[in-house]
């Protein structure tokens, strides 16, 4: 049963070959049988899961109809869940219950999907390892010694051991991607706006966008369809109507352009990654596409703006948690500084630390124009090459990872060397376009993915050309050994 994904999970339930109950008691015993391998779950919810399963059933019994009716799956625990601990990873929130559901919440629980738990995730979604989290770090399905990718990477490792077929992440330089390109899944960011944010904790608010983790680019399109969507509580979620994904997956790739960037194939990049997606571009000719080379200029510049303005963002947005209102509180505090300082000092973790103080130096009087500003200058660069490019191709295309998935602990001393590893991801969310990894190899038995950006909007384009491929390749049928 754990095999399926979410199209044949709609397809058994339409055919009354199983139902939601049985699904959901099968999927939450092979967690409670596997995880402890892979510490991919925070919280699970099971007694949740059951009755929203059984009300799923109901429903369909009623003759209600939707490919999420009765469809298992987790969310990042930074989406807010009413009731249920959301702690973002963090100790800071290891006690704080969320008193609403995100919208993405309450808008998958209505489409009838059934929630098994909250997945685990970097500390506030800062990092590319997953070993930042308070609850300890994420394994890789592939390779127990090493890493899934970040900051979604309990959700990536829990989908690829087939514990669940999809959940929830989040990208705010590449945390859908580069942990779905390190553990051989499909992940979607969507264009900035087109899922609302409302309940979902923020990290860099101009830069954070939920989406869908999966096997397929099919299950991609199931998932952000019952994601998307403009919502009034959000004010930068976007008015724009949304398509039928699924609709979108069977076009002709016939006479696609596909742009190659030529700085994506600098130092740094693993040759054999290199390979692999220079294998993927001649899959995608056969069906059709025509390839160019094209130029990012201003894509070197990317790294040290990201880590100015998301830093710069999170220190504004993590001001919140100071101990008053909520999350952890110092013991015995003799002031309300020493009650500030004690319990930041002890909630938050080193990465988070650090990078509030470098947002905070960043966004100081003084350093504001020099830092802050001229990264946001940079921001405006980077969006524009894009532009340019897209006025001669449809999908820029590379690699999402100059690495494959590195050992655990391997880069911890030096966090530079992991930011690093989010050169080819970050530039989507500085431009706030939409962005897919998907499957297209192997390097020393551990997973490589395929990066496609498209412009504002054209998630549609990207789950077509990943859909199109995937008809014509099996690497994302590949399963770990042992899951
Ligand atoms: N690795 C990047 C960072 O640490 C991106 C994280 C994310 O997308 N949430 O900021």
């Amino acid at each position: 049963m754990h095999q399926m994904t979410l199209a044949e999970i709609a397809r058994g339930l339409a055919d009354k070959k199983f139902s939601s109950e049985e699904l959901t008691k099968n999927l939450l015993a092979r967690i409670a049988q596997l995880d402890p391998q892979l510490n991919s779950f925070i919280t699970l919810t099971e007694d949740l899961a059951l009755q929203q399963a059984k009300a799923a059933d109901a429903r369909r019994a009623n003759g209600e109809t939707g490919a999420l009716l009765g469809a298992p799956i987790a969310h990042k625990d930074l989406f807010c869940t009413q009731g249920i601990r959301t702690s973002c990873g963090s100790k800071m929130l290891d006690n704080f219950k969320a008193p609403y559901d995100a919208t993405v919440v309450a808008k998958l629980a209505a489409a009838g999907a059934v929630t098994l738990g909250k997945t685990n995730m970097d500390e506030f979604a800062m990092g590319s390892a997953n070993e930042s989290s308070y609850y300890g770090p994420v394994k890789n399905p592939w390779n127990l010694e090493h890493v899934p990718g970040g900051s979604s990477g309990g959700s990536a490792a829990a989908v690829a051991a087939r514990l669940l077929p999809a959940a929830t992440g989040t990208d705010t330089g590449g945390s859908i991607r580069q942990p779905a390109a390190l553990t051989n899944l499909t992940g979607l960011k969507p264009t900035y706006g087109r899922v609302s944010r409302w309940g979902m904790i923020a990290y860099a608010s101009s830069l954070d966008q939920g989406g869908p983790l999966a096997r397929t680019a099919e299950d991609c399109a199931i998932l952000l369809q019952g994601m998307a969507g403009f919502d009034p509580q959000d004010s930068t979620s976007i008015d724009e109507p949304v398509p039928d994904y699924s609709a979108s997956l069977n076009g002709s790739l016939q006479g696609l352009r596909i742009g190659v960037p030529k700085e994506y194939f600098g130092a740094g990049l693993d040759p054999r990654i290199a390979d692999l997606v220079m294998a993927s571009v001649e899959a995608l000719k056969k069906l059709g596409a025509v390839v160019k080379e094209i130029s990012l200029p201003n894509m070197q510049h990317a790294i040290p703006a990201y880590y100015v303005i998301a830093p710069a963002e999170a220190s504004s947005n993590l001001s919140r948690f100071d101990g008053v209102r909520f999350g952890h509180r110092c013991e015995n505090p003799k002031d309300l500084i020493d009650l500030y300082k004690r319990s930041r000092g002890e909630g938050f973790g080193p990465e988070v630390q650090r990078r509030i103080m470098v947002g905070a130096y960043a966004l100081s009087a003084g350093y504001y124009d020099a830092y802050y500003l001229k990264a946001q200058k940079i921001r405006r660069l980077i969006k524009n090459d894009f532009m340019a490019a897209f006025n001669e191709v449809d999908i820029i295309l590379g690699p999402t990872t100059p690495n494959p998935a590195w050992k655990l602990g391997a880069k911890n001393s030096d966090p530079v060397a992991a930011y690093l590893e989010d050169v080819y991801t970050i530039t989507a969310n500085l431009a706030g376009l939409p962005g897919l990894s998907m499957p297209a190899g192997f390097v020393d038995g551990l997973p490589v993915g395929v990066q496609l950006l498209a412009p504002y909007f054209q998630e549609g384009r990207l789950l077509n050309v990943a859909h199109q491929y995937q008809l014509n390749t099996d690497w994302h049928t590949r399963t770990p050994t042992g899951f």
